[in-house]
């Protein structure tokens, strides 16, 4: 603004009767109605000089000057500022920013690169846009927006979404012929609910138009100002995506002698993320997109305009339909996802259970080592060997033994046991006799080991002594102490017991963090576990006398990906002392000592050992052949810094999947020396794994396009049986798949969204509630904020997570006391130690009279004070 001058004019000669006339001009001073205004100025001035005549133009009463002086006053007044107060209150709490899905990552600073798309709209469709707005008594702009706002909400997931719109600003005649800058910016705010009918919503958006036109003259910086909006320089105020529809006479000018037409020019430049207008004159009905391309490339913005197209189609067909009825993806789209995307379920399914492929595999390989227990890495003395053989008789002589005790299929026996070679034991005696074992952490507090022991129903609990001494104060089923060289087990025969073993039988029960304040049980059976070993030994190239390091604790469903792939394969597991005693040292030592191929972490795990490989310039061990992390997203800095870590070629696997569909349903896997360019700079979950399907649908259960944020829906063989008794919760979750022939096939909803990869992998985005992973532990936030209000003193409490300094995700608890007497954080802390397992501790206590709430009544999370995190406090 502070080089003159701010319009500048070219005439460019192509040909003796061709011109390019090139007119630049800064917005400040000229808006796009000033165009119209210079055009009809030029062609007059023109046509006079042509005819020799002096120039005559209609007087101007006012100047932009003075216009903008009486702005100035005239926005105290009053009248604007009650329209002030209605913009507040209709964009209190809007959601800040429109996730439309986007193709690069959104760079910290906008460069307002951009490009232009072309498009033109059918002849005939606009004839339908118009007489359907006739119809419902609204303008074709408005029938227009109401598809815009389908498609934003389509793509983005989001229900609640602004679209900015341009008005004139020139609402009296003696603005009508001056050239400066009046347009102002309105800011549309719509919440998309698909129960309305296509005209009901059409209707609502109509009034929503209404209001905002009639409260358009706070100029929209003014607006900014008064919301006191954060400003971002990756992201616009309030809007990020503008739609704009006009009508024109004709964009072609006819003068004696001389025609002329607009010419598009492309810029290089986006004013926003995504803006559309659509131009309908004598000539057609002309589109344009301008884009940002530091977010989109070409053919996602064709994607958009096309179900944009579709979306418009459908409503003017079909304005009673309930907008759910309107169907998004095309049919190509849906062939792609449930036929190229994902594969059918292999129908012949081998009718095994575990327990039989482990007797092939000891029946195969007899003295290949099933075991080693690295107890120590100090004294070799104490490492414990098991062949298949030895393994297998032994797992036979508990499985004999309780078949004796009267346990069988259906029936629940509890392992109460530190990793050791006796848990591994249990395990397999337990599945051998047809039974189903329920894994529970000896660090979990008692409260929540009796409530497991209690709502599980087990019959029997397999334990090692100094467990069994914290054990002993609460009520216990009948209880074993396992040991290896029990005399009782010593008795029994070492053959393959012969017990009926069918595929839909449980295998175990584990115990997940449930939102309504007490952990839920999700029951797997040997066909899902079976389905999901067998592919896994696939995926992972599993051979026999591979070396598998066991180290995810049994309490997690993951344990099971290290166990029992390695045990189909005669592979050998490699168990490292308890949990607390292993560091990342040990976990290096173990991996280079005893040649571990096949390393299994959890992505808070793999995190730190990854640092600490880096801070004490370490590389991956030699022998490693793959690295396989999940139950979190891994972070890309340190996917992308892996091959400094590498010295020879090591897989490196993203697995991502929920306890209730088996472990993992999606695999991603790259070559850690060569990480590829990340689509949208995110690391995939990658593509399912055979006879599991993924789908990502909307809350109306339809396929979004290829690209849209929907959540996931996991079908196929991993699905789970449901939540032990606890019906309502199942059918909740698990609902009929409508996308399979099986009869009676399910899906489970997980509540992850998630989005596609033009080539079809999955990219994990985050959450659709609340549910949230800390250390590598899944909890619901609900169950403390439940735990939490039971204390006699809290009357109110909610759960947040914060990052601190260093971007580990902590746990604050904010409460509301409901008596005089005040806890202290401690008193809290001690009272949820003894009830919730340690991860699930809050680190921080903050007292509050009331939780802050957002004009609609919803806790405002965003205006929660934000605590300091001392160094030591956890979680
Ligand atoms: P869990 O039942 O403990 O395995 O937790 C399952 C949840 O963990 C999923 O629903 C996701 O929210 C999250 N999760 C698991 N694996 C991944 C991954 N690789 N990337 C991102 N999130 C993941
Ligand atoms: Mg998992």
């Amino acid at each position: 603004l502070g080089k003159l001058p701010l319009i500048r004019v070219q005439l460019v000669k192509l040909r003796q009767d061709e011109y390019v006339f090139l007119l630049n001009a800064h917005h400040i001073v000229f808006d796009g109605f000033s165009l119209e205004v210079f055009i009809r100025e030029l062609i007059t001035i023109y046509a006079t000089l042509l005819e020799n005549r002096s120039v005559q133009l209609p007087e101007i009463k006012v100047q932009y000057g003075d216009f903008a002086e009486w702005q100035r006053q005239w926005v105290e007044e009053p009248s604007v500022q009650k329209q002030l107060e209605y913009w507040k209150n209709k964009l209190a709490d809007c959601s800040p920013v429109l996730e439309l899905p986007t193709d690069k990552p959104r760079p910290r600073e906008l460069t307002y690169r951009g490009e232009k798309l072309f498009f033109q709209l059918n002849p005939e469709l606009m004839a339908k846009v118009k007489s359907f707005a006739r119809q419902v008594k609204t303008t074709p702009f408005v029938a227009l927006l109401a598809p815009f706002y389908l498609m934003l909400h389509h793509y983005s997931g989001q229900k609640d979404i602004n679209v900015g719109t341009v008005v004139s600003g020139r609402n009296r005649p003696e603005l009508e012929n001056l050239i400066g800058f009046f347009v102002n910016t309105l800011v549309l705010r719509m919440q998309v609910d698909e129960s309305y009918t296509g005209k009901e919503f059409v209707q609502l958006l109509q009034e929503t138009v209404q209001e905002a036109v009639a409260n358009q003259d706070v100029p929209f910086e003014k607006l900014v100002d008064a919301l006191q909006v954060e400003r971002h320089l990756n992201y616009a105020p309030l809007f990020q995506v503008v739609f704009a529809f006009y009508q024109m006479q004709s964009t072609e000018v006819q003068l004696p002698g001389l025609r002329f037409e607009p010419m598009e020019v492309e810029t290089g430049t986006a004013k926003f993320d995504f803006s559309i207008s659509i131009v309908e004159s004598p000539s057609g009905v002309n589109g344009t997109v301008e884009y940002s391309t530091d977010l989109f490339e070409r053919t996602s913005i064709e994607k958009m305009l096309h179900h944009y197209q579709r979306i418009v189609e459908q409503l003017v067909q079909h304005p009673e339909k309930r907008l759910y009825e309107l169907s998004i993806a095309d049919a190509e789209e849906e062939r792609q996802i449930l036929s190229v995307w994902n594969q059918p379920i292999t129908k012949e399914l081998p009718q095994l259970c575990i327990p039989d492929l482990l007797e092939q595999t000891a029946a195969e390989h007899p003295d290949v080592p099933a075991m080693l227990y690295v107890p120590s890495l100090e004294n070799p003395d104490a490492v414990v060997e098991w062949s298949y053989q030895e393994f297998n008789e032994r797992a036979n002589q508990l499985a004999h033994w309780l078949i004796r005790k009267g346990i069988g299929p259906e029936d629940r026996v509890g392992i109460c046991m530190e990793r050791s070679p006796e848990m591994l034991l249990a395990v397999l005696g337990i599945l051998k006799a047809g039974a189903a074992y329920v894994p529970i952490d000896p660090a979990y507090p008692k409260e929540r080991i009796a409530f497991i022991l209690q709502d599980s129903g087990v019959q029997l609990l397999l334990t090692s002594g100094n467990v069994y001494q914290r054990l002993s104060e609460m009520p216990l089923p009948e209880t074993f102490i396992l040991e290896t060289n029990s005399p009782e087990l010593a008795k029994q025969p070492r053959g393959n017991p012969s017990v009926v073993r069918h595929p839909d039988q449980l295998a175990y029960l584990i115990y997940t963090s449930g939102t309504t304040g007490i952990p839920k049980g999700v029951m797997v059976t040997q066909r899902s576990l079976v389905n999901h070993t067998q592919r896994m030994r696939q995926i992972f190239g599993l051979q026999v006398g591979d070396r598998v390091l066991q180290y995810i604790t049994l309490s997690f469903d993951a344990a099971g990906e290290e166990i029992y792939p390695a045990l189909i394969s005669g592979a050998t597991l490699v168990l490292p002392p308890p949990a607390a005693e292993l560091t990342n040292e040990f976990i290096f030592q173990i991996c280079e000592k005893y040649k571990i191929q096949f390393l299994h972490l959890p992505v808070p795990v793999w995190h730190s050992w990854h640092d600490f490989l880096q801070e004490n310039q370490l590389r991956l061990p030699a022998s490693l052949q793959r690295i396989m992390v999940g139950g979190e997203a891994p972070s890309l800095d340190r996917v992308l810094q892996l091959p400094e870590l590498c010295t020879h070629s090591v897989q490196f696997m993203n697995l991502y999947g929920p306890t209730e569909a088996t472990i993992t349903t999606t695999a991603f896997s790259m070559d850690a020396t060569q990480p590829p360019e990340f689509y949208a700079g995110q690391i995939p979950i990658g593509k399912p794994i055979p006879n599991v399907r993924t789908y990502v649908l909307d809350e109306y259960l339809r396929l979004v396009p290829p690209g849209a944020v929907g959540e996931l829906y996991i079908g196929g063989l991993g699905v789970a049986r449901g939540y032990w008794r606890h019906p309502d919760k199942t059918a909740e979750r698990f609902l009929p798949d409508p996308f399979s022939d099986q009869p009676g096939a399910r899906m489970y909803r997980t509540g992850d969204l998630v989005r596609f990869t033009p080539d079809g992998q999955l990219i994990f985005i985050g959450r659709a509630d609340t549910q949230v992973k800390i250390r590598g532990f899944r909890i619901e936030l609900g169950e403390i904020e439940h735990v939490l209000r039971q204390h006699p003193a809290v009357r109110d409490a909610l759960v947040h997570v914060h990052k601190d300094d260093k971007g580990n995700k902590r746990l604050v608890a904010y409460w509301i006391a409901s008596q005089e007497e005040k806890p202290s954080s401690a008193d809290l802390r001690t009272f949820l130690q003894a009830r919730l397992p340690d991860y699930m501790v809050p680190a921080l206590y903050v007292e509050m009279d009331a939780f802050p709430l957002t004009a609609h009544g919803k806790i405002d999370y965003r205006a929660l004070p934000v605590p300091q995190f001392d160094r030591q406090a956890l979680n």
